[in-house]
């Protein structure tokens, strides 16, 4: 598994000083963010529908284990083999398994986070098999060598010059920034490799318990053709992704689409209920569902299981203040933004994603954009809390909170504390502000200015007042 969540901060830092970075960021800002606010608004209804969403999710995963058992009989008696696996290593090798048992040569992929998640790409190229991404954005990062920076948009980190110079390189056309002929290039490309294809792999974005149907929402048509044209269909889904009934549907692709890109509906909505049967013109001959739980199942505690009502819209990152200035790259792993912040720890380890909780203002935009009302701002203070229970913060953090503490419950120690706060902040002090601490204060005005402590605290302010009211015999306010 490619994680990089430690190194957090260095990367951080270095995506602020990308210039080009910086645009790209700007343009996805400017774009995604108003796109989805129009929209909301034109539907007239959004927050009926988004409270409704969130209860469908809620519903299906208060049941999860009663509504997977049913959407895998239901697609067992249409034909589907349904397949559960425990961890990435697991879903890597039943995938494997399914290549070589239908005599596979080549894979043809639509997008997929869960399938990043499994660093699946990697895994099938060592054994043997070429596999390619047909999403164009999934495209273009694979012949980077890269690997997404939006759950939604996974090459917004790329110019279109990058673009165009990578398909020159590496497909040895003429560089062109046309965008139309861009898309004509990778197209022709596609197109041979679908004709190829032994097996298509998908993601899902819902499963629905009732019908035993998976359903796949994109722009470009990739999915269907990944599919339906190989002879093998494998599709991956995380054992979140289930609803329980088709009439629930039309309210998640309502949400989804709103919320992703602003679109009333996606370009493709396709229904998939088991594999081809007699009478059906084309289609897979075999159709295997991969359930991945992954971390999954340790998320369903009351406390965090409505990290799981995660539609992966993308909405939350884009009015991250966070997500805006640093991109995805910076997270480490394949979810980047708020929901990244929560869900990275909650499946790799607190341990080893200490950070990304951290990397939130708890402004609470990502609650919210998001189309099923996740209380990420909680989630990110959950995960902190957990950080200090567990002692995964730095001692002199520790010291400093516990000192504040102590002194929170000493008023007269802490009025003393403050003045003399107020003296040794002096030298940094300049009309009320504080532009730059020393050392080991020095990364909270790194990128912020912090109000200077008041040199007539509150409470000597306040008994004043009192005082010169009481004087002046006006009305005694009580606060
Ligand atoms: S947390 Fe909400 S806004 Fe963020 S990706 Fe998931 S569904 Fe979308």
């Amino acid at each position: 598994m490619r994680l990089a969540t430690e190194a957090f901060v260095t990367n951080a830092e270095r995506a602020l000083q990308d210039a080009t970075l910086q645009q790209a960021l700007t343009r996805l800002v400017n774009n995604f963010v108003p796109r989805r606010l129009e929209a909301m608004a034109a539907l007239g209804n959004a927050e009926e529908l988004r409270t409704r969403a969130r209860e469908i999710k809620a519903e299906a995963i208060a049941h999860l284990d009663v509504y997977l058992e049913q959407f895998a009989a239901r697609l067992q008696q249409l034909g589907g083999q349904v397949h559960w696996a425990d961890d990435a290593a697991e879903a890597r090798q039943i995938i494997a398994s399914l290549a070589a048992q239908y005599g596979v040569k080549r894979v043809v992929k639509g997008k997929s986070m869960a399938t990043e998640e499994i660093d699946l790409n990697a895994f099938l190229e060592q054994q043997g098999y070429e596999v390619l991404e047909t999403d164009l954005g999934e495209y273009i990062i694979q012949l980077a060598g890269e690997t997404p920076s939006h759950i939604i948009a996974p090459a917004i980190h790329k110019t279109r010059q990058q673009i165009a110079a990578l398909f020159h390189d590496k497909l040895g056309v003429p560089y062109t920034e046309h965008i139309p002929e861009m898309t004509q290039i990778a197209r022709r490309t596609l197109r041979q490799h679908f004709l190829q294809a032994d097996m298509g792999i998908t993601g899902v974005n819902f499963a629905i318990a009732e019908t035993g149907s998976i359903v796949l929402v994109t722009n470009e048509g990739n999915g269907r053709l990944s599919s339906t044209l190989p002879r093998l269909h494998v599709a991956v889904m995380g054992m979140e992704k289930i609803i329980p009934r088709l009439a629930d549907l039309p309210v998640m692709l309502k949400v989804l689409t709103n919320s992703a890109t602003g679109q009333k509906i996606s370009s493709y909505v396709t229904l998939i209920t088991g594999p081809r049967r007699a009478t059906d013109l084309d289609g897979p001959e075999a159709l295997h569902v991969v359930i991945l739980d992954n971390g999954r199942t340790r998320l369903l505690h009351e406390e965090t299981r409505e990290a799981l009502y995660c539609l992966r819209c993308g909405a939350c990152l884009n009015v991250c203040p966070i997500y805006q200035n640093v991109g995805g790259h910076a997270y480490g792993w394949v979810y980047p933004g708020p929901i990244g912040a929560v869900l990275t720890p909650m499946l790799v380890g607190l341990d080893r994603a200490a950070h990304l909780p951290r990397a939130s203002t708890l402004c609470g935009a990502c609650r919210e954009a998001c189309p099923v009302k996740i209380d990420l701002p909680r989630l990110l203070l959950h995960l902190r809390h957990d950080l200090v229970q567990t002692r995964r913060v730095s001692p002199v953090e520790r010291l400093l909170f516990a000192l504040w503490a102590w002194l929170m419950q000493h008023p007269t120690l802490y009025g003393w504390a403050l003045r003399a706060a107020a003296w040794l902040q002096t030298p940094f002090a300049r009309q009320g502000w504080l532009r730059r601490l020393p050392p080991p204060f020095a990364g909270w005005t790194q990128f912020r200015d912090f109000r200077a402590v008041a040199t007539r605290p509150f409470r000597q302010r306040w008994q004043e007042t009192l005082r010169h009211e009481g004087a002046s015999g006006g009305e005694t306010r009580h606060g």
